[in-house]
């Protein structure tokens, strides 16, 4: 793996084709876990990807759409148009320096350019180049049964939800020092935009769920199947992307 801790030569001299981009967010993730949670979870399997392809993981775009968040200090956001141009730029300064695999990750359901439309876009001003996403938030169905869904039901875990059991865990288990004494229980959400109330009165500590009780051990067992099935996942769009033809 090569990152921005490298020289160029090195990553010229070793023929690094691919890069892995981590795309974040910094957003409250109740009392007791760090604004960084969606970008520390999304790192952690971008390192994995990026170790396991030999590739260019490049530094993180820590700040994702947040907007729902706005009234916990500390939450910050990029509109999807900001956020759409940053990646953009960086896309083009990867083709340009003659990488040909790009691949996002982000599990943070929000971050909606980079599931809904845009890398299509980018897909086809650079159709040379093979542009994918992993990562996998819950309500984007379309990698959810393949990845983050069998990966709970293998760790015996209910669904993922905000800064709650699972999201805890696995703080707890990649970083352990991150993890505030206090977890605030909050409500489940019925709708993830409550009508006629704002999302500090409906969820008052910033938890869907129940942060209480999350434990490192639940943690572990959950990123020893999360990490199998996203690789997995993304050695197959490697594999069908190397099947269709390419312009
Ligand atoms: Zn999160």
């Amino acid at each position: 793996m090569f990152t921005w801790k490298n020289a160029w030569k090195e990553i010229e001299d070793a023929q690094v084709k691919t890069a892995v981009v981590t795309i974040g967010s910094t957003e409250q993730h109740g009392t007791n876990l760090p604004l960084s949670t969606d970008t520390l979870i999304a790192e952690s399997l971008a390192v994995m990807i990026a170790e396991e392809l030999d590739a260019y993981l490049t530094p993180p775009i820590p700040i994702g759409q947040s907007g729902m968040w706005l009234e916990y200090p500390g939450s910050l956001s990029l509109s999807a148009e900001t956020l759409k141009a940053v990646i953009a730029d960086l896309v083009e300064s990867l083709v340009k320096t003659g990488f040909t695999t790009i691949l996002f990750v982000s599990i943070h359901g929000a971050n909606e350019v980079v599931y809904r439309g845009f890398p299509e876009t980018l897909q086809e001003k650079y159709p040379g180049v093979r542009i994918f996403t992993a990562g996998y938030p819950y309500w984007v169905r379309k990698n959810w049964e393949e990845v983050w869904s069998k990966a709970l039901k293998r760790a015996e875990l209910p669904e993922m939800v905000h800064a709650d059991e699972v999201e805890t865990s696995l703080i707890m288990s990649i970083h352990p020092e991150l993890v505030g004494p206090n977890p605030t229980d909050g409500p489940l959400p019925n709708d993830r935009y409550p009508k006629g109330k704002t999302m500090r009165q409906t969820y008052p500590s910033g938890s869907m769920g129940y942060p209480s009780r999350a434990t490192k051990e639940k943690g572990d067992r959950l990123w020893k199947e999360l990490r199998l099935l996203v690789m997995e996942d993304v050695k197959k769009q490697l594999r069908q992307a190397q099947h269709s033809p390419q312009p």
